[in-house]
């Protein structure tokens, strides 16, 4: 599949001009709420006019009040099920397989890094509670699959906002269906991922002797890349990737316990 998602450009909606941004390599896909009113007091009121007034007065915002050079985001998904190109340029990016980089998500102190260099998209709304409607989640599952397949990212690594910085984005309700909609993506990509794995907790995974899979392999192949041999690159968390992961940790003053969790992975900019 390719990206089949429609979107309406930044030519369409009529936004000023800004650009050109630097490309980067996506990671994650990041899901935020714009925290506007609800339905029916929403402010595109669901209509096609409506999204795009929003797109504008959002790029009007975060230029005038934020000072960034164009709209935060990469794309905007409104309460009628209309996605809006955010920053110039990213359309064109993602069908590529890039991102361009953007504002929406800057790392805190332990938090994920790459939200900047990853799409992230704006969902019309408060979502503490409130509940997104059919139309907008339907628009939301097709944009995310269009991204995953596209820059050849996970269905796990779409993550919520406030695993990057300090914020309570995308509301607790949204928040909460990430799961849900990893595996709504999965499914419409023909993908077939444990449910475990798309728990919002990924980010906080432990490897130790035993594991293995993919996340093993890719350990091994960091520890490989910054000279601490972990022996065989196979998958299989044995004694060799312990010794490498201790000798790893030693490094850069870690506690030595052989088990690579989230803040050595974290310094192995595996998370
Ligand atoms: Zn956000």
């Amino acid at each position: 599949m390719l990206f089949t998602a429609q979107v309406v450009t930044t030519d369409e909606w009529e936004a000023e001009p800004s650009g050109p941004f630097s490309r980067t390599v996506p990671r994650f896909v990041v899901i935020h709420h714009t925290d506007n009113n609800n339905p029916p007091n929403d402010p595109s009121r669901g209509t096609i006019e409506g999204a795009k007034r929003l797109a504008k007065n959002i790029q009007i915002f975060h230029k005038r009040s934020r000072g960034w050079s164009d709209s935060g985001h990469n794309f905007l998904n409104t309460t009628g099920g209309f996605i809006l190109e955010g920053r110039h340029g990213s359309l064109n990016a993602v069908k590529q397989g890039f991102c361009v980089l953007s504002a929406h998500a800057l790392q805190d102190s332990l938090k994920l890094a790459g939200g900047n260099q990853s799409p992230g998209i704006e969902n019309e709304g408060n979502f503490m509670t409130f509940e997104m409607g059919q139309a907008q989640w339907n628009s939301l599952v097709e944009l995310c699959a269009s991204l995953c397949e596209s820059c050849a990212i996970s269905p796990k690594n779409i993550r919520g906002h406030r695993e990057f910085s300090n914020t309570d984005c995308p509301g607790d309700w949204l928040f909460k269906q990430l799961p849900r909609l990893r595996k709504a993506v999965a499914d419409k990509l023909e993908m077939h991922i444990d449910l475990h794995e798309l728990e919002n907790n990924v980010a906080g995974q432990t490897l130790k002797v035993g594991s293995t899979g993919p996340e093993v392999i890719k350990l091994q192949k960091r520890l490989s890349e910054r000279n601490f041999n972990p022996g065989p690159i196979d998958g299989l968390f044995g004694d060799g990737t312990r010794s490498a992961v201790i000798l790893f940790q030693r490094s850069v003053g870690l506690e030595e316990d052989g088990i690579a969790g989230p803040q050595a992975l974290r310094s192995l900019d595996l998370i």
